[in-house]
């Protein structure tokens, strides 16, 4: 029998952002000639069956990059591939539809991303028509009650026929992640995808991320402020500050053994699972008041945008922003500090 591929991260990757830069130019009055620096030359590969999670506070260009990804927005510089080719902006309406075949996003709010005037029918069976997998009533019927049961929406009779506003936050979402399955995607762009759920639901949506990940394969982009919520799952974690990735590595690497003042200070504002904090509300730490306030993306720090907030800044940190250093089992870090810890 054949051995199946090793799912690892030296494939392919079925999505990729190669050194994506995003400027937007602001057009209020006096910002003539000003732009908002929200994404700094930023890499990120979406592999088969893996679970990359994107780690940020509020600000940090994390929609940005899930909107570029999603072909919503141009990038200013790099580029989008798509199983290891370059995509052009698609710009007919067909060139869209057969880009989001093979990604779709899932957003943090249940509330307003499904339309109050249809039933879950017409919502799920919407983009199996559009797409092209189902036809003839029967069938769409049938297909509708698989994606319901695919997000644990069981028995399927019991909810196609309702409203969105018959349905608890996290039946909503589930039901935006049966839309986004619809099309029958290899990607999940999850922006966000719990933070508007009741804390004791989280963890039910976060399962049924995973098990897309490992019975089918999806490769899912799992975008959160809560670092908490990215270590109970994620093959890879990459932090983002203020549009520059930080830190990036294995889920438990990055938590286990942070290699970035800001990741450490992440951490240490997350709830502990260990103390049965899991999935807890993240806000019952005062984000501001632990780390200090994120900066104006309009007129940014230099160099490491992080130092004028670092605690081990110094002055090189203002000055450029530092290489990419590497340890073992595939953790990197952006850091002044760490190069002179380690090599001094
Ligand atoms: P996050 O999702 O991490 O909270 P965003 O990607 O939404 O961060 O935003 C990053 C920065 O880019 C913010 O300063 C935000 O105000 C700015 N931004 C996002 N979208 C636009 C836009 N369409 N026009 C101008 N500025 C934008
Ligand atoms: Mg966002």
């Amino acid at each position: 029998m054949p051995v199946p591929e090793p799912r690892t991260a030296s494939a392919t990757p079925v999505l990729e952002a190669r050194a994506v830069t995003k400027r937007f130019p602001l057009h209020g009055p006096g910002q003539h000639g000003k732009e908002v620096h929200a994404l700094e030359e930023t890499s990120l590969a979406l592999h088969e069956g893996r679970i990359t999670a994107l780690v940020g506070e509020s600000g940090s260009g994390k929609s940005t990059l899930a909107r570029l990804l999603a072909l919503a927005h141009p990038p200013t510089d790099g580029e989008i591939r798509l199983d290891g080719a370059a995509v052009q902006q698609a710009r007919t309406a067909r060139g869209r539809r057969a880009y989001h075949r093979q990604v779709q996003m899932v957003f943090q709010d249940p509330f307003s991303s499904l339309s109050p005037v249809h039933r879950v029918r017409y919502i799920l069976g919407r983009p199996l028509q559009l797409h092209g997998h189902a036809s003839g009533r029967a069938q769409l019927d049938a297909q509708i009650a698989q994606l319901l049961e695919r997000v644990n929406l069981t028995p399927a009779d019991q909810y196609i026929d309702k409203f969105p506003h018959e349905l608890s936050g996290g039946q909503r979402q589930r039901v935006a992640i049966a839309r986004a399955l619809a099309a029958r995607p290899k990607v999940l762009l999850g922006d966000e995808p719990v933070s508007m759920l009741d804390v004791s639901i989280r963890l039910d949506i976060l399962n049924l991320l995973n098990r897309l990940r490992d019975d089918e394969g999806l490769a899912i982009l799992y975008i959160t402020h809560d670092i908490a919520s990215a270590r109970y799952f994620a093959d890879e974690i990459k932090v983002l500050y203020a549009g520059q990735l930080v830190e990036s590595g294995p889920g438990d690497a990055v938590v286990e053994r942070p290699l970035h003042p800001y990741t450490r200070l992440l951490l240490e504002s997350a709830p502990d699972p260990d103390r049965g904090g899991l999935l807890d509300e993240p806000d019952v730490v005062d984000d501001a008041e632990t780390l200090g306030e994120p900066p104006s993306l309009v007129d940014p720090p230099t160099g490491c945008r992080f130092h004028p907030r670092c605690p081990l800044a110094r002055p090189v940190c203002a000055t450029a922003f530092p290489a990419r250093t590497h340890v073992e089992g595939g953790q990197w870090v952006h850091c002044w500090s760490y190069d002179e810890e380690h090599y001094a």
